[in-house]
């Protein structure tokens, strides 16, 4: 093992989690797909419920001991309705991707063909083209067409598209992606799924947060047949997935899940994830309504400050997601890099039009940026100020090590978690049981 005892690589171990969480203290994270858990989330996960399997519906289990479990699954599916106004939800998915494949699975024959966003355009790997090794492709089966994409106004160019599932008469329409800056059009489509017989699919991954908060769009009043997401984005849950849908697809979209993509369906992430519902319902539309100003806000401070964030003119973004494209900055890769080094997390993206222009995911031409776990934290837009300050002075190539030292400064000031019944400070805390 390394040269160590299996004592020292026990130990060891426990040293590197802290060290981590020691980091995370002292970091500006803008990773888009992230967010940070109150502690009582974190509560939930420790739980017993982590050793435990229920295969089943609730009340119909095949195993013994579940009568609590029942009962918290029941209430988690209770809060999922209400807070997403859903007919039917079904949170046994434990993420994003499995739901996904659910989706496929309940609306879908290998074979048959789906429409959804290309990854330069902010589509999912689990979206993906067979020869990408995506879920969609290589997993289920299915013909994947990309939606027709407008980069100025960045988002599906409606006419094209609908021009494009009257021709490849696909059997699921796609909507919701990883980079989301406005919402999709989903009720334009509503006329052409009907007369091609295709069914509509909302991923909503990114954006469930600001679904639930009403501050982004309803895929399900829309015209949605199914919508899916991750608990843990925009969503400050447990790493889990849901799946939502009218009422006359729920026993196919059960069955699809069990006995189809889960066996054990982590029922402490489930107790969890009614955690953040239930903060969701009391906080959610104040969480989100701040996330979307932090976001204008940032953007704007950024364009202010020389960098081509994309969307200019169609006020940057209505999500928690910028865009900037960093070509003339070294590419997303380098600038990934040297704000790591300054202790602020963002992540390289590809740009729509990156592979045209001779780019490619391991240093496309952008970097993404979402405030999900900043807004967790109590930023304001003032303090969006201060972080775009910080972007700047890497960026025009102050030394990282400096900058990181007023970033940790800085951070001293957001140490508590917002939006939670509990906001007890130290949110990054490593809880120690031993
Ligand atoms: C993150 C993401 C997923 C996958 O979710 P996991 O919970 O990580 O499996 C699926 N779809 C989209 C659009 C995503 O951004």
């Amino acid at each position: 093992m390394r040269g160590r005892t299996p004592r020292e690589a026990f130990e060891r171990t426990f040293e590197l989690l802290r060290q981590h969480h020691e980091w995370m203290e002292r970091t500006i994270n803008l990773i888009a797909s992230e967010n940070v858990t109150s502690l009582a989330v974190r509560e939930a996960l420790l739980t017993d419920f982590q050793h435990r399997y229920a295969e089943g519906w609730p009340g119909e289990r095949v195993y013994a001991g579940c009568k609590y479990i029942d009962q918290v699954e029941l209430l988690c599916i209770e809060l999922a309705k209400e807070l997403f106004r859903a007919e039917h939800v079904n949170v046994q998915p434990v993420s994003g991707v499995v739901a996904n494949l659910a989706m496929y699975t309940t609306l879908t024959e290998p074979g048959d063909r789906m429409m959804c966003l290309a990854i330069p355009a902010g589509g999912h790997i689990s979206m993906g083209k067979k020869k990408l090794g995506g879920t969609a492709g290589a997993v289920h089966g299915l013909e994947v067409e990309n939606w027709p994409f407008d980069e100025k106004k960045m988002n599906i160019e409606v006419d094209a598209a609908i021009r494009k599932v009257r021709e490849f008469k696909p059997k699921l329409l796609l909507f919701g992606g990883s980079v989301m800056l406005f919402p999709h059009p989903v009720k334009e489509f509503q006329e052409v799924a009907q007369e091609v017989g295709a069914y509509i699919g909302y991923d909503a991954a990114h954006v469930a947060g600001l679904i639930a908060g009403k501050q982004f769009q309803e895929p399900l009043r829309e015209g949605a047949d199914v919508m899916t997401c991750s608990t843990h984005k925009t969503l400050p849950g447990p790493q889990h997935g849901m799946i939502m849908c009218r009422k006359e697809l729920a026993e196919a979209v059960n069955r699809a899940v069990f006995p189809g993509v889960v066996s054990n369906h982590h029922l402490h992430c489930v107790a969890a994830l009614n955690v953040a519902l239930a903060e969701m319902l009391e906080f959610g539309r104040e969480y989100a309504r701040q996330i979307v100003r932090n976001a204008r806000a940032l953007a704007e401070e950024l364009y202010e400050g020389g960098l081509r964030v994309i969307g200019a003119d169609l006020g940057f973004t209505s999500s928690h997601t910028i865009l900037v494209e960093v070509v003339k900055e070294g590419g997303g890769r380098e600038l990934e890099e040297k704000l790591e080094k300054a202790n602020i997390l963002v992540n390289r993206n590809l740009l729509p039009w990156d592979i045209r222009e001779g780019r490619h995911y391991q240093n496309p031409g952008g970097i993404r940026l979402g405030v999900s776990e900043v807004t967790r934290l109590g930023m304001k837009e003032e303090e969006m100020g201060r972080v775009a300050e910080f972007i700047l002075r890497v960026v025009r190539g102050e030394n990282p090590g400096r900058v990181a030292a007023d970033v940790e400064e800085f951070r001293r000031g957001f140490n508590r978690i917002h939006y939670a019944f509990d906001s007890a400070a130290e949110a990054y805390r490593y809880i120690k049981l031993r």
